[in-house]
């Protein structure tokens, strides 16, 4: 039985796991793919304070070591349930079931309190043969897969930062970018946006959505639409990177938590839900500003909570 056992090894968990140790608890951090979220696919880090200029995957690595150091174990599975339960001197706590990587029931784990710090994943284009074509041209990460396409000829989607730097990232590496956004005003940074202006081998394509997947068995194009127009064009590339924002996946804890209409923990800054226990932090809770900085301050409030309520149960 673990006081805290912690969901998630993103910033927000890690952060969970290091202020739930500091705070004298043991805790367990339990992990479906590797630590780190989604950060570790930031190249460049700048606006994390104290790290004046770091890469994702460090920033991460050190907050793991940090976590794992003060006394964290790092557990790995997918947490697929939670139930409360009372012990023998009637006092609550939580199991929490797990399934492994091949899709397998995994341990079960115990805990006197639990923090979800489940983050979020890709969006997806919702185009036929999407899936077919995921690793055969179609990437949601370009810092992962844009080194199979130097030289070669990209459109990287979306209007949001992880867009512009996408595109700003693969203007080094390919021929040519093709930045297709929706609108015609970005999201994202001006700075950024500023900057891959001024590339030569950056065409935005604005107002324009993507229609059709082109290529079997590879991607060799992709049609999109203006939307004020109605023009359809292809632009012939061989990857598409999308940078269409996060989803949450956290149907497995509706029983314990509520969801809005997206699948986000409906959840305040006070990171507490409907069950006295359980807490959430980061990305995957309801929130307007999805930062690094904003998912360690939720990861910090998360743990202190749990802290609290277990010094609470006597
Ligand atoms: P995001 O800000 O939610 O942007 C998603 C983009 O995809 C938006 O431009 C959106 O268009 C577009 N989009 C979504 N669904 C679409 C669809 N079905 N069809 C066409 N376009 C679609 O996501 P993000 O860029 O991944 O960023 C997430 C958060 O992380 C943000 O807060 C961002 O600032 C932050 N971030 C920060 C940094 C940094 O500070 N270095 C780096 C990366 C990300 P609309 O604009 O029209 O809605």
């Amino acid at each position: 039985m673990y006081d805290i056992l912690v969901v998630g090894a993103g910033p927000a968990g890690l952060t969970s796991a290091i202020y739930g140790t500091r705070g004298g608890k043991t805790v367990a951090v339990l992990e479906k793919l590797s630590y780190g979220g989604q950060i570790i696919n930031t190249p460049e880090v700048e606006n994390y304070p104290g790290a004046k200029k770091t890469s994702g995957f460090e920033l991460a690595t050190a907050m793991y070591e940090q976590a794992v150091e003060l006394g964290a174990k790092i557990e790995f599975g997918e947490a697929v349930g939670i139930e409360k339960l009372i012990d023998g001197d009637g006092k609550p706590y939580f199991k929490v079931s797990t399934k492994n990587a091949i899709g397998q029931p995994g341990p079960d784990y115990e805990a006197k309190a639990v923090i979800l710090a489940t983050g979020v994943k890709s969006r997806e284009l919702g185009l036929p043969r999407e899936d077919k074509l995921t690793g055969a041209g179609i990437s949601y990460c370009a810092t992962c897969d844009g080194a199979f396409f130097r030289g070669k000829d990209v459109a990287v989607l979306g209007g949001g930062n992880t867009a512009l730097e996408d595109a700003e990232y693969m203007a080094e590496l390919a021929n040519k970018v093709y930045l297709v956004h929706r609108r015609n005003e970005f999201r994202g940074d001006e700075i950024t946006v500023k900057r891959l202006s001024e590339k030569e081998n950056v065409e935005f394509v604005l107002d324009s959505v993507p229609v059709e997947i082109l290529g079997e068995p590879r991607v060799d194009g992709i049609k999109v639409k203006n939307v004020k127009t109605e023009e359809e064009r292809v632009l012939p590339v061989e990857a598409i990177f999308v940078a269409f924002g996060r989803v949450a996946e956290n149907q497995a804890f509706a029983d314990v938590t509520n969801l809005d209409q997206a699948g986000f923990f409906d959840s305040g800054e006070d990171c507490t839900t409907k069950t006295e226990g359980v807490f959430v932090a980061g990305d995957a809770r309801q929130k307007t500003r999805r930062q690094l900085v904003t998912a360690t301050s939720d990861g910090a409030i998360a743990a202190m909570a749990a802290i609290e309520y277990i010094h609470n149960l006597g």
